[in-house]
């Protein structure tokens, strides 16, 4: 059963982290949801790009800010205004279609005013930060979002061939000296990957998404339109195909320190040759809270991962604390040989 409005009172449901179900914004009557997990990763076909962007459902929205360029995809039935990528009044409907539909959605587990008392307990327990900005926090808003990934599955067989430089003592002359030898390596490492996660919004980056990882795929379940009632969704503007190679990527970087972390010594021109097979991907929405502030008249917008409350993103640090940490650290250099060579 699809509830769009309190079958009660007739006002705004939305989903509840808190309940883990629908709640009624007015009488507070909980509906609940249906979890279900039987989404499985589909195998990723090459030549099925123009895929990628078929109709989700007509249940849904796409929006675009005319500030930032970001698109998102609302419920029909929510109203908002506001860009969760720069927190302006500034969405316009869109009359494109809103893209693949999700396989599975990661629920929101932390509640708005959790995550607003988790940003508080994480800001107090930060020592670069200016102590007036600690001191009286300034005004937080919070805006909740699905952002959409990708989730790769792979194998990957790696050849590889390089150079280890070793350190050999010799004796020479009645000398005794280290010197550094090379040797040549190769070899082939198997691997599979399970879980390579690709964000596909234009507006997110990587790098800021991979400061509030991991999400917990435990926690994935089947797409049911009830999770997202009053969130917002970002859009995806790359393929699953496209996505992949970002995926590809990630894994070579793993391989490769792998390979590393089999030697000891160092390893010179390394080259690793990978070959990709069994791919398969599966389309997920990740929750993520956006927290945003002013501080001297500059916007800050934080990201914190809804499930687990992990906080990422720029803070307002304080140059006075960072200079005087730094010349502490100086000291401590110079300060703690010399007294060694006093003591000795
Ligand atoms: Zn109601
Ligand atoms: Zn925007």
């Amino acid at each position: 059963m699809e509830i769009n409005n309190c079958p009660s009172c007739g006002a705004k449901v939305e989903f509840s982290p808190v309940d883990k179900a629908l709640k009624c914004l007015k009488c507070e009557k909980v509906y609940p949801i249906n979890y279900v997990k039987n989404a499985k990763k589909k195998p990723l076909v090459k030549g099925e790009n123009d895929d990628g962007f078929k109709e989700w459902e007509n249940n849904s929205r796409c929006y675009q800010c005319s500030n930032c360029g970001g698109q998102i995809i609302l419920n029909k039935y929510e109203m908002s205004s506001k860009c969760q990528y720069c927190n302006t009044a500034s969405l316009v409907p869109l009359k494109e279609l809103p893209g693949l539909k999700p396989s599975v959605v990661l629920p929101f587990r932390l509640s708005k005013q959790q995550a607003g008392e988790m940003f508080k307990k994480n800001i107090r327990s930060k020592i670069f930060l200016p102590r007036e900005f600690k001191k009286k926090l300034p005004k937080t808003e919070i805006g909740a979002s699905y952002i959409p990934s990708f989730s790769f599955a792979c194998d990957v067989y790696a050849m590889y061939h390089g150079i280890e430089e070793y350190k050999k003592v010799v004796h020479e002359n009645g000398e005794t000296k280290t010197i550094t030898r090379t040797r040549p390596i190769s070899g082939h490492i198997k691997h599979h990957f399970n879980n390579i996660i690709v964000e596909v919004s234009d507006k997110i980056s990587q790098q800021h998404i991979s400061s509030i990882l991991p999400f917990n795929f435990n926690e994935a379940y089947d797409y049911d339109s009830a999770f997202i009632m009053g969130y917002s969704v970002g859009y995806y503007n790359q393929t699953p195909i496209d996505a992949f190679e970002k995926a590809k990527e990630m894994a070579e970087d793993e391989i490769e320190n792998m390979i590393r972390n089999n030697y000891y010594n160092y390893i010179s021109s390394l080259s690793v040759q990978s070959n990709f097979s069994d791919e398969s991907y599966i389309y997920s929405l990740v929750p993520i809270y956006f927290v945003s502030f002013k501080y001297k008249n500059k916007e800050y917008i934080n990201l914190m991962n809804g499930q687990n409350g992990n906080l990422g993103g720029k803070l307002p640090y304080s140059k006075v604390k960072i200079t005087f940490a730094a010349i502490f650290v100086l000291l401590l250099m110079i300060g703690l040989p010399l007294l060694i060579l006093l003591l000795s």
